[in-house]
């Protein structure tokens, strides 16, 4: 076995290889088409391989080297369209179908044009070269740029010129002018080892894009309420701890807690899935309402939390005032349109240079307690030895 061959049947093992690791992966994926699409590409390639062998060892090298051409103009082509799945990016099926219908005759044409001249490397790695540029062109577009995305695109970029030197190179360093010729020769063992190591690359890349949006997807999903969509306690935090660890804001940062009032009496009396509805849309309409920046969780239960970075306890008060509005002027899926339901609340802000929000919870818990207990649909705050104003609050920080 000499070394062209030996690196075939290692491509062939290593594209099986690659085509199976999609399908697992695809199953966990958010988009498993892609991952699919990804998988169908490595078997198709890996057709070509045994095309190649075919061509060393019969006689029908026209059909085999036809064989091996087409299995890496589609394995390219499915890579594209694994990618606009993977980063919403659609194929433009004319665009593919114009691909393949110009350059499938044209590789059975330019067989007979003796290997080694420009016409025949041309209309050989011209059609990968362009392939290869339309599946990095489609990652860009994509507008993504993720260390694995750039990785990626460079990758692409660099099969595609890998392809157009080919053109150049094999005129230049062309081993033989048959096709058995060709994989006997030393250029064929450097050009095939550079495009094993440029297709594992690209596949592991791939594959690493799509174990970052499964992971990511999981810590997403640990983090969000799935009833509400709103964050659950963990997500809450976590998101927290980020804002107060940057540097010291104009305002101090305040917190609502809000509970629904009578809750347990509208399970009792339209059911538990009608009271699922209200937490749905309460989940809506804190969306609906809380600025960008502010976020906002169920903590559990009927029981909601809004933090607000840097907008001080008045506004945070008159916020929660526009939310207790709005709340009782709700109609709900699932209950008589005339129902009307109400929320109390509590308000506290973070003492000055606070880097936990344990003690503003505590102070927004006491006074949403004190609103419960003056007779519920009230906000009230609970007033800490905080700052003011800007100046004065920075000047305590
Ligand atoms: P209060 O005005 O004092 O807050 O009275 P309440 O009835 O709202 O408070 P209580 O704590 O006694 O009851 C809360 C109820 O919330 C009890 C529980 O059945 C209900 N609940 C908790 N989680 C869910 C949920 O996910 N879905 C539904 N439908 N109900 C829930
Ligand atoms: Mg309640
Ligand atoms: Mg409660």
């Amino acid at each position: 076995m000499n070394g062209a061959l030996f690196l075939l049947t290692v491509n062939f093992l290593i594209a099986q290889l690659f085509c199976a690791f999609f399908l697992v992966i695809s199953r966990r994926s958010r988009i498993p088409s892609a991952g699919r699409w990804f998988a169908a590409a490595f078997a198709v390639a890996s057709l070509s391989a045994i095309c190649e062998v075919v061509i060393r060892y019969a006689d029908f090298d026209r059909l085999a080297s036809f064989g091996a051409f087409s299995a890496v103009l589609s394995a390219i082509l499915m890579i594209r369209v694994g990618i606009g799945r993977l980063y919403g990016v659609p194929s433009n099926l004319w665009a593919m179908a114009g691909i393949l219908g110009i350059s499938l005759p044209l590789n059975l044409m330019i067989y007979d044009l003796p290997r080694g001249t420009f016409s025949h490397s041309l209309g050989y790695q011209l059609p990968f070269a362009i392939a290869e540029l339309i599946c990095a062109g489609a990652v860009y577009r994509s507008g993504r740029r993720e260390t694995a995305d750039r990785i990626l695109i460079g990758l692409l970029l660099l099969t595609a010129a890998n392809f157009a030197s080919k053109i150049y190179f094999s005129v230049e360093f062309s081993g033989g002018a048959t096709a058995q010729a060709y994989l006997a020769s030393t250029y064929a063992l450097v050009s095939q080892s550079l495009s094993a190591v440029l297709v594992v690359s690209t596949g592991l890349t791939l594959l690493a894009v799509i174990v970052v949006e499964i992971m990511d997807d999981a810590r997403a999903n640990s983090e969000i309420d799935p009833l509400s969509g709103l964050f659950n306690r963990r997500g809450f935090n976590g998101h927290v701890s980020r804002i107060l660890s940057r540097p010291v804001p104009a305002y101090p940062h305040c917190i609502i807690l809000c509970d629904l009032d009578h809750f347990k009496a509208v399970n009792d009396t339209y059911g538990h899935t009608a009271g699922d509805q209200v937490i749905v849309s309460l989940g809506r309409m804190l969306k609906e309402h809380a600025p960008p920046e502010a976020i906002c969780a169920r903590f559990g239960g009927e029981e909601f939390a809004i933090f607000l970075p840097s907008t001080g306890e008045t506004t945070g008060y008159l916020f929660a005032q526009g939310l207790r509005n709005s709340f009782s002027a709700l109609a709900f899926p699932g209950l008589p349109d005339t129902v009307r339901l109400t929320a109390s609340f509590g308000v506290c802000a973070l003492a000055a240079g606070e880097d936990s929000i344990a003690d503003a919870i505590n102070g927004a818990d006491a006074a949403l307690y004190d609103a419960k207990n003056s007779g519920r649909n009230r906000v009230n705050r609970m007033r800490r030895a905080t700052a003011t104003g800007p100046e004065e609050w920075q000047a305590q920080a």
